[in-house]
This record gives structure tokens, C-alpha cells and sequence, in this order.
């Protein structure tokens, strides 16, 4: 099968891996873009597609189909930050991120949904985001939807998804399909190990080509390290060059000059970059209000095989939960069942030694349903705050107060109830003391006493966002609507750190819409040229 990454390299695009540089450079370009995610891919696109000289700096490296082969000791290490081990500083939350050319988009699991009306109602009302509605923003979204492909899915579900589905109609709980940003997928079901058919439109086959082929220039192994500035200008950006470790120094610097600086390091790397940076944050908000639409997890043993590792991941989900209370009451939470792969569910599983032995044994007939609650709306739930550590490297810290876990019980109860009434013979939370139950009836009673703390109840994320939070104005955000930065004239912010709560629903598409309209707005006023029509 033909690797389109390989194709273009050979073709002459510009791609610098530093960890190969010989000499510290400075350079000279209209604009650089700090992560190749979903915000920078999609600003890296529609910048380049104006004829503005663009270098993306991406502290990953440039993986494509040729190297993805469906397995999770290579791509842990390769693709992830912190090997797919990244934890919050206490430890009590698993969050995979990618860190390669896509970011995460390369590795996530292709779910795409709107940002729901309810949420820009709320931010309209609370940080005074009067332009962005979801009729407003309707024609960004539809864009994104059709360049990258985003469908319903026909094909069945897999096994896993159906037990979803299947519990779910017998419970009377309303159910959807979700659709993909795929072309012509093969239903593997190892998204999450890079796609090794090219079929997920991720930005390491979509943006970023079209980038490249208009002249954009890739680094790779490059860590964006501080932002220079004087009064409201932003002259320059320092880099350091990784060794081709991915981890340790190379002592090789790179500066880019520019007019213009993007930030889309993720919700992690851009507050953490603007720290680094010192930029202006008179009112304390950088790094704050940090969401991870926290994930609690449960667990079925059903008769038949599941084989939970083979087909789409996710393509059935239930937003029932959500809708219980209001956006600003006790946590409502979003439904769906995750692939299941060996390391991923043997790291994320309870027990240790034969009795885990044992749970892994049943691994193929093992079904699990996954809920994400909505943080960020009701008063108690102020997410997390990003700060740096050692090496000025960013950790999170985030509370997992009683709001969370309220939350978490009534959904790990839901999620029982489901799997028992889809014909499950056991089930058991993600949990160090649940011994596992084997009818509803001592699920309920079960699962009501069990004690919810942090490293008892696993809890897990793959949705960053937040830290560097829209508003009107900057005494409650970082950034306004276009994602400009308050006090720093040249910079923005473009990625999901931008939101100023999470979403309910699975990020991806929310940031492409966003972004689209936001680096829209900024190609037209750095190229003196009408907006551009997204190519
Ligand atoms: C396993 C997984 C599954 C997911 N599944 C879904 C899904 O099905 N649907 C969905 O909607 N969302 C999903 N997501 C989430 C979604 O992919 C992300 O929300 C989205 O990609 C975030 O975009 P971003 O631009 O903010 O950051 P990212 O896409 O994470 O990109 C940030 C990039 O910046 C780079 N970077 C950071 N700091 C620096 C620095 N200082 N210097 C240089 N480079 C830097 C990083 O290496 C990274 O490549 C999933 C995520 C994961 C990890």
C-alpha cells in the first residue's frame, strides 16, 4: 500500500528532523505553528493556502502507514507523550495525548461531533462568547466535515459497541450512531496505533500534506521552548532540538523570527509554553480551568467473544446522561465503549498478580463501556491547573473532588445496568475493591457502597482541554474569540486549549470548526487578501 507521507518526502518536501542538525539555525518565516494536532494542522493549512511562508515545530516525530503496524509496544512509545504513561501529578489519572506529526489526531479514535448548542449557550452566558453559536459556526463545522470525511458509519458496530446498544434499547435509553472522519476504513480497530491503511483523515494525511506541498516547512524532534517578546510584540520563538531519542537534548537551538506565532501545542503544551515564556497573565487564568471530560470505566465478562480489539472503537454512544439535570447542575456524562487492547486494558485494569491473571485471561470475551463526565459547568467543577515541574515540563494537577465522584457512581451504575441488561454474567467496575458482581441486583447494592477516591476507582482521559480559555475579555480569558492573545499583538492560541469548559462530546471536530474560522480570519489579515475559501 502506498505511504503518502513517503510519496511526498520523495517529491521534495521540506521536512527537518533536528534531531539530525549539525548547527544551531535562526530562521526567518511569516508565521510559526508550536504542534501539529488539530490546531496546527488545520492552521498550517488554510495559512499556507494563502501564500504565507509557514513552519510548523513539532516535538514528535514523522510517523506514517509504513511504520504503523497494529502494535502497541511500538506505538506507546513512538507516538504518545510519555509513552502513553502520562499521569496527572498525583498519579490518579491515566491521559493519552499524542506527540508526533497529527498530535493526538493521529492516534485518536475518529468519533466526530459538534460542539453541542447547550455549550455555546453556556459560554455565551459566562465568558461572553456572543459570536460563537452553533448556527454561527454551522458553516465551519460543514467544511470540516467535508474535507476530512466525517460520515455516519455504516457498517455494523462491533461486538462491543452492539452490547452498548443492545442494553441500552432494552433499558429504554436512546442510543446514536457516531460518525467517522474516515475514507474507505477498513474496520481493523487500531485507530489508536495509527492508522496503517490510510484511511483515518487524520491531519498527518490531510492538513498537513496540503501544507507541505505548498512550501510549508515541517520540524520534527524540535521542542518549542520560549516565546520572546518585548511591550505587546513577539520577535521570536527558541527551540531546542531533541536527540533522535525522542527525550534527551541534542544542545542544537533553533530560532524562527516571524510576524505572526501560533500556538497549538495541545491543552497541555501551549499554557505550558506561555509560562516558559512569562507572557502577561496580570489576572492568573494561564494554565487554569484545565477540563479532561474525566473517564470512569466498567467492565462485563459476557458468554460469547467480544473480541473488543477488532473493529471501529467507538460507533455507538448514548448522551441519555447528560441530559438529566442542567448543563450547570450535577455532572451529566456522554456514553461509549473504547477499543480494548492487551497493554491498554492490563494497565488500566484493577488487581495485581493471579487475580489480574485471571481477568486478562477472559480478555476476549471482556465488553467495556466507558463514561465521560462533563466538567466545567457546574460551579464545583473547576478542572485542573497546569504548571511546570522539572525541566520546566508542564504536569497537571487535577482534583477529583466530590462533584467528580458523584458523578462517577451514578455512572458506573448505568453502566452496570447496561451491561447486565445487554446479558452480561459479571460485571465490575475499574475499581481496586469491587469484587465484581454477578446479577444487577448486587451491582446496585454493591456498587452504591463502594468507597470512590482517587487510585481506587481508575480514572482516565484522552480529551485535554482548556488552560488557555477564551472570553471577552481578559480579566476571564487568555485569548478572545479568534483565539488572539490579550496582551501579546502576534499571538494566538489555536487548539483545544482554547475552551473554557469541556464539551460533552468528543473534541476533534469542535477544533477543527473553531480553528478553521479562527485561522480564516488570521490568513486574511497577515495576507491583506479576502478570507479563503477552505481549499
Ligand atoms: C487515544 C486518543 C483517542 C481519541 N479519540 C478521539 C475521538 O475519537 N474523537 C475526538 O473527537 N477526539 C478524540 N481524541 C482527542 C482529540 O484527538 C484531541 O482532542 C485533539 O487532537 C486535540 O487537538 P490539539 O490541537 O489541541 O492537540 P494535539 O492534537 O494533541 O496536538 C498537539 C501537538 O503539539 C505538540 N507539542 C506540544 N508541545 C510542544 C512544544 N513545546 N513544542 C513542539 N511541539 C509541541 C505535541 O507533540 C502534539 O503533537 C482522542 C485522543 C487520544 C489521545
Amino acid at each position: 500500500m502506498e505511504d503518502p507521507i513517503r510519496v511526498g518526502l520523495a517529491a521534495g518536501w521540506k521536512h527537518v528532523d533536528a534531531s539530525a542538525l549539525a548547527h544551531s539555525q535562526t530562521i526567518d518565516v511569516d508565521v510559526v505553528i508550536v504542534g501539529t494536532g488539530a490546531g496546527g494542522g488545520v492552521t498550517a493549512d488554510l495559512l499556507s493556502a494563502t501564500g504565507l511562508r509557514v513552519v510548523l515545530v513539532e516535538e514528535g516525530p514523522l510517523r506514517s502507514s509504513s511504520d504503523f503496524k497494529m502494535l502497541e509496544s511500538d506505538a506507546y512509545p513512538e507516538l504518545y507523550q510519555e509513552s502513553a504513561a502520562r499521569k496527572t501529578a498525583d498519579k490518579a489519572i491515566n491521559i493519552l495525548q499524542g506527540r508526533c506529526v497529527g498530535g493526538s489526531t493521529t492516534v485518536n479514535w475518529t468519533s466526530s461531533f459538534r460542539t453541542p448548542p447547550e455549550v455555546f449557550a453556556f459560554w455565551q452566558r459566562h465568558f461572553g462568547l456572543q459570536e460563537l453559536s452553533a448556527e454561527s459556526m454551522s458553516s465551519w463545522f460543514a467544511v470540516m466535515e467535508h474535507k476530512l470525511w466525517v460520515r455516519p458509519w455504516d457498517t455494523p458496530p462491533n461486538a462491543n459497541n452492539k452490547i452498548l446498544a443492545a442494553g441500552a434499547e432494552k433499558l429504554g435509553i436512546a442510543v446514536g450512531s457516531i460518525k467517522r472522519n474516515v475514507k474507505g476504513c477498513w474496520n481493523l480497530g487500531y485507530c489508536g496505533m495509527g492508522c496503517p491503511t490510510n484511511a483515518k483523515q487524520s491531519m498527518l494525511l490531510t492538513a498537513i500534506p496540503a501544507a507541505l506541498s505548498r512550501g510549508a516547512t515541517l520540524y520534527t524532534r524540535l521542542r518549542a521552548e520560549r516565546l520572546r517578546f518585548a511591550g505587546s510584540q513577539v520577535s521570536a520563538l527558541d527551540c531546542s532540538a531533541l536527540q533522535a531519542d525522542g527525550i534527551h537534548l541534542s544542545g542544537r537551538q533553533v530560532r524562527f523570527r516571524a510576524r505572526h506565532f501560533v500556538v497549538a501545542g495541545g491543552a497541555i503544551g501551549s499554557p505550558a509554553l506561555l509560562m516558559r515564556s512569562s507572557v502577561p497573565d496580570p489576572y492568573r487564568l494561564l494554565g487554569k480551568r484545565t477540563f479532561l471530560h474525566p473517564v470512569v470505566i466498567s467492565s462485563a465478562l459476557m458468554d460469547d467473544r467480544v473480541d473488543a480489539y477488532a473493529g471501529a472503537p467507538q460507533s455507538i454512544y448514548s448522551d441519555h446522561f447528560l441530559h438529566q439535570a442542567p448543563i450547570d447542575g450535577a455532572l451529566g456524562f456522554k456514553l461509549e465503549t473504547p477499543p480494548l487492547h492487551p497493554v491498554l486494558y492490563a494497565t488500566t485494569l484493577q488487581g495485581y498478580g493471579e487475580a489480574h491473571a485471571r481477568l486478562m485471561r477472559d480478555f476476549t470475551k471482556v465488553n467495556v463501556v466507558l463514561a465521560l463526565l462533563r466538567d466545567g459547568f457546574n460551579p464545583a467543577s473547576r478542572g485542573g491547573r497546569v504548571r511546570l515541574g522539572a525541566g520546566r515540563l508542564p504536569v497537571l494537577d487535577y482534583p477529583l473532588g466530590e462533584v467528580i465522584w458523584e458523578a462517577a457512581r451514578r455512572a458506573l451504575l448505568a453502566m452496570a445496568e447496561i451491561q447486565f441488561a445487554a446479558g452480561a454474567r459479571w460485571v465490575t467496575p475499574v475499581h481496586e475493591t469491587a469484587p465484581g458482581y454477578t446479577s444487577w441486583a448486587a451491582a446496585r447494592k454493591g456498587i452504591a457502597e463502594l468507597p470512590l477516591k482517587p487510585f481506587l476507582c481508575r480514572v482516565v482521559s484522552a480529551h485535554v482541554m482548556g488552560g488557555c480559555g477564551m472570553a471577552d475579555a481578559p480579566h476571564r480569558g487568555v485569548v478572545d474569540h479568534r483565539g488572539r492573545h490579550f496582551w501579546l499583538d502576534n499571538l494566538s492560541v489555536l487548539d483545544g486549549s482554547v475552551f473554557p469548559t469541556s464539551l460533552g462530546v468528543n473534541p476533534q471536530l469542535s477544533i477543527y470548526g473553531l480553528v478553521a474560522r479562527n485561522a480564516s480570519l488570521l490568513a486574511a489579515e497577515l495576507s491583506g487578501r479576502p478570507l479563503p475559501v477552505i481549499p
